[in-house]
């Protein structure tokens, strides 16, 4: 036994302090050490210790079946809720069968399609009652007939892709894609009447038009009132895929008469202000397969800052508007891309207005890169990359406006699957007929005539050798040039024929050479 002290000597005045130094008090007399004892049940228990220590804490286990890691349960969470959920539903009250009745066809006005989930969400009644008066006041269908713009890649390749448009909105199309749409003023092909489009025009596939607005929006109360929709109004023949778009992109776009509310489609006799309500109307009363969001198209290349934030906010609000959710609006949704010349208002612009459900197609606002403008392949090359990049990349790919043979081999690569025929028009407008490169699209060249020319007066040949068209099989350049130069409307519908067939050949080389690229 021994006393112990702590020494506190150095630390004076603050004696309390502990400083944790014992010292043993007095002197050891007899010292002890403690040992085990030497008996066997000691040394058992300390082996068995040892042992214990010694084993890995890992080991390798050779097993005969595969181990569960999770222990399969058949009552899931989610099942449950959904459970609860049915069985609430189960008890909701039969509401009267007449005022069901009218719900439902409350409903269907608005919309012309819904799943019958939907439908029970939105009348709150049981499921096998809803079923029950549906098949009472309808043929009651099964299959999913809302097709949408039912477009499928088939194939990605560096050169642009492969794709095919299986049908457009209600109808069947099999259009293989890149390629275009036919455009459409006043409701037909310029030049033709739909007999000559129909007899003379010979092209490779299944027609999507694209039918343009300002030459029609002065007779929108009228279609209204004819009530059986634009394509009948403009006795086209036959039911066809039609595509609405508020602009014509042969037409003008000053800038400057845009608003918070609405924006300036150009007539030939001046400025229209478009709002949304009249556009929904006019989309409704026109009936086509499907329609254009507007967008703010005012961005030219010196736009400001200011200017683009309030383009990009329009368009967004325009699209909010057009597609609230009370409001019935038919026809599949093409949803427009604007943003100008700037790489972050393109992005923006994509994010608020392209990831919204139900989009069938993109369409990009590029009116300032078409034919006749200054254009930097560079330029056009990041913007539209800013706009693809936050979008889904399955969706089809439209643009608008005359591009001539080399642009539309650059924005094929870049991923547009879908343009217009307003190059040929425009170029037959101006007297001018085009010609592909034989070697197009190895080389992207192509001929421009102007058979304006005197030099053609006397010339007997045929308009371009090897052309199978009508114009070229028929007519002669010396012909063309007398037609154009006593201003006879022949010649615009030669012209038309020949551009068209061009335009359409030089769609189905590019589909071929891109079939032939190795694909990605
Ligand atoms: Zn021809």
């Amino acid at each position: 036994m021994s006393v112990l002290s702590e020494d506190k000597q150095a630390l004076g005045s603050e004696a309390t302090v502990k400083t944790g130094r014992l010292a043993i008090e007095g002197r050891i007399i007899k010292k002890a050490e403690c040992r085990p004892p030497a008996t066997s049940k000691y040394m058992k228990m300390k082996l068995a210790h040892i042992v214990k220590n010694t084993q890995p804490k890992k080991t390798v286990k050779m097993i005969d079946k595969a181990a569960v890691k999770f222990k399969p349960v058949s009552v899931h969470a989610e099942d449950m809720i959904k459970s609860k959920q049915k069985k609430d539903g189960a008890k909701t009250y039969r509401a009267d069968r007449d005022v069901l009745r009218q719900a439902l066809f409350k409903a269907f006005e608005k919309h012309s399609f819904y799943r019958l989930q939907d439908l029970q969400q939105l009348l709150q009644q049981p499921v096998s009652y809803v079923k029950e008066v549906l098949q009472e006041i309808a043929v009651y269908n099964t299959a999913p007939p809302h097709k949408m713009v039912k477009f499928s890649i088939e194939k990605k390749t560096l050169l642009g892709r492969l794709g095919k448009i299986e049908s457009w909105g209600p109808v069947e199309v099999n259009h293989h894609t890149p390629s275009c749409m036919t455009y459409l003023r006043a409701g037909h092909i310029p030049h033709l009447t739909w007999d000559v489009a129909e007899n003379q025009l010979k092209l490779e596939q299944t027609p999507i038009y694209q039918m343009t607005l300002p030459s029609l929006v002065t007779n929108a109360k009228i279609i209204e009132k004819f009530g059986k929709g634009a394509a009948k109004f403009c006795g086209m023949p036959g039911k066809h895929a039609i595509h609405l778009t508020p602009f014509d992109p042969l037409g003008k776009l000053p800038g400057g008469y845009n608003d918070s509310k609405s924006i300036a489609v150009w007539t030939a006799n001046g400025k229209v202000s478009l709002d949304v309500k009249t556009w929904r109307s006019i989309v409704n009363s026109f009936g086509c397969s499907s329609f254009e969001s507007l967008v703010d198209y005012d961005t030219p290349k010196d736009a400001g800052q200011k200017k683009l934030v309030k383009a990009v906010d329009r368009t967004k609000t325009f699209h909010e508007q057009l597609f609230l959710q009370d409001e019935k609006v038919s026809g599949e949704r093409v949803v427009a891309l604007g943003g100008g010349f700037s790489k972050y208002h393109r992005r923006k612009c994509a994010v608020d207005v392209g990831l919204a459900e139900n989009t069938a197609a993109y369409t990009v606002e590029f009116h300032e890169f078409t034919e006749g403008k200054e254009t930097d392949e560079k330029e056009m090359k990041e913007l539209l990359e800013e706009t693809f990049s936050p979008l889904p990349p399955t969706k089809l790919c439209c643009i608008s406006g005359p591009f001539n043979p080399k642009t539309v081999l650059f924005l094929v690569q870049q991923g547009i699957d879908f343009f217009d025929s307003t190059f040929p028009i425009k170029l037959a407008e101006e007297g001018h007929a085009f010609c592909l490169a034989d070697d197009y699209p190895t080389s992207s060249k192509y001929e421009v005539v102007d058979f304006n020319n005197q030099k053609f007066a006397d010339d007997f040949t045929t308009p371009f050798e090897g052309c199978a068209c009508y114009t070229c099989t028929k007519y002669t350049k010396g012909y063309l040039q007398h037609l154009l130069n006593t201003r006879e409307l022949l010649a615009s519908i030669l012209l038309v024929i020949h551009n068209m067939t061009e335009y359409d050949r030089m769609f189905k080389l590019i589909r071929k050479s891109l079939e032939n690229s190795e694909g990605l």
